[in-house]
């Protein structure tokens, strides 16, 4: 089956977007993923479309009606693959979770706007609630692109070369090592000696000792990980 992805949202329009470009796009039109998109509006019950609401309680914004996003979701999700729905609420997204999702049959993504979806849609479905990070969209849709680039980019036939997707920041709980290209000098500054050696060996080892000296001073709390991960495989 063909990994295919569902996204619940109020402006479809959004998409494909930048999923439309380079690699994701030409995967998309060679049928290597699917993507369709399903309009919560059209779930709306009265004659203005309305889906969404004031606060109970009050306060700013407004609330994405619970009964108009369900009837969606209802129509919408196959149950194929998981439920998410894009929150700041949720737990951050990770490598290793797109790399899951990647290898699944593909998710379905419901994208909140305003304030967000009214609780008790979220306590009837349930759904596993991914954030893109500890900051606040105007709307779960740049964060659904987002985690959708992140898989599909993992997908067989989508990226150049396999290796290039393995060696990546996070594969290895490390970040990845700096790369340069052509010119070998550029405004008084020469691209580092080893790389131009020709000695794999030796560029191996300068790569995996750069990877460990950026994850060490750039982020303690992988480099920490690491460490842990290591220990317990000991
Ligand atoms: N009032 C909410 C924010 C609503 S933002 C709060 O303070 O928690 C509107 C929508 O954008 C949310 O429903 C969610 O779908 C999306 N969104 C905002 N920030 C996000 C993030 N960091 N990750 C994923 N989705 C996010």
């Amino acid at each position: 089956m063909t990994w295919s992805a569902i996204v619940l949202t109020l402006f479809p329009e959004m998409f494909p977007g930048p999923l439309g470009h380079s690699l994701a796009g030409r995967a998309l039109d060679a049928g290597v993923w699917r993507l369709k998109t399903v309009d919560i509006r059209a779930f709306a019950r009265d004659k203005h479309a309305s889906v969404d609401d004031t606060p109970f309680g009050g306060g700013a914004g407004m609330v994405m009606r619970a009964d108009v996003v369900s009837d969606a979701i209802h129509a919408a999700w196959d149950r194929r693959g998981p439920l998410i729905h894009l929150s700041p609420r949720g737990r951050p997204l990770t490598q290793r979770r797109a790399a899951a999702l990647a290898g699944g049959p593909g998710p379905t993504l419901l994208c909140g706007r305003y304030e967000g979806i009214d609780q008790r849609l979220l306590d009837a479905w349930a759904p596993e609630e991914v954030s893109l990070g500890d900051f606040v969209l105007s709307g779960g849709e740049p964060a659904a692109l987002a985690l959708l680039d992140a898989c599909v980019r993992l997908l067989p036939g989508v990226a150049g070369k396999a290796e290039s997707v393995r060696e990546e920041s996070f594969e290895s709980g490390l970040l990845e090592y700096p790369h340069y290209t052509r010119p070998a000098v550029w405004a008084g500054r020469a691209a580092p000696e080893v790389l131009l050696s020709g000695h794999h060996c030796n560029i191996r080892a300068w790569r995996q000792a750069r990877a460990e000296d950026i994850t060490r001073t750039r982020r303690p709390d992988l480099w920490a990980r690491r460490a842990e991960n290591e220990d317990r495989r000991r």
